[in-house]
């Protein structure tokens, strides 16, 4: 018997909008770099695990289009982990989420950014880090070498892609987030 949690969830099979920070306090070179990573990762997800579909809008771009994420620079190191290279929103109410890239972004070569990149598209979705067993609920097999592991690699596994199907195929809850048992005890 576990005790329901909620986990917070974009609508199934919706489009996520991004763009990119107009105010990008960072260099142009990273900018252009941290684009195309992130755009990389967008569609490795939206082709490989297919619950939701990413675009990339203009920036100033006319009309009601609601964006969901922005692509910023931070010059300050991540709050509570000195180390992290870039960090995502999870997914929230609030009317825009961040996708940060920190300055030891700026130490990263293009293939480390596209992994780090895929890491983050996962938080993006609203995945934990599967290692963390304080915060996350685990949905189908652990896998160490799963994405939202910190480890050497962070390729998105066959495991990953089954697991954010069936998170994503649940029942919503109040406010379209996915209800599901929590089995994990020692979460608690
Ligand atoms: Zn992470």
């Amino acid at each position: 018997m576990g005790s329901k949690t909620v986990i917070n969830r974009w609508t199934p099979h919706t489009r996520i909008n991004w763009v990119e920070d107009v105010f990008w306090a960072g260099s142009d070179t990273l900018k252009a770099r941290a684009i195309s990573a992130l755009t990389w990762a967008f569609k490795e997800w939206e082709t490989r695990v297919g619950v939701l579909g990413f675009h990339k809008n203009a920036v100033g771009a006319a009309g009601g289009t609601t964006i969901e994420y922005c692509l910023s620079y931070s010059e300050e190191v991540h709050p509570t982990n000195p180390k992290a290279v870039c960090a995502a929103d999870l997914p929230n109410t609030r009317p825009l989420s961040i996708i940060w890239c920190y300055p030891l972004a700026n130490d990263s070569t293009d293939d480390g950014l596209r992994q780090i990149m895929l890491h983050e598209v996962g938080h993006v979705h609203g995945l934990q880090h599967e290692m963390d067993e304080a915060v996350a609920t685990l949905i189908g097999v652990k896998n160490v070498l799963s994405v939202m592991n910190y480890g050497m690699r962070y390729d998105l596994q066959q495991s990953d892609i089954e697991a954010v199907r069936a998170f994503y195929a649940l029942p919503a809850g109040p406010f379209g987030q996915a209800v599901i048992e929590r089995t994990n005890e020692r979460s608690e």
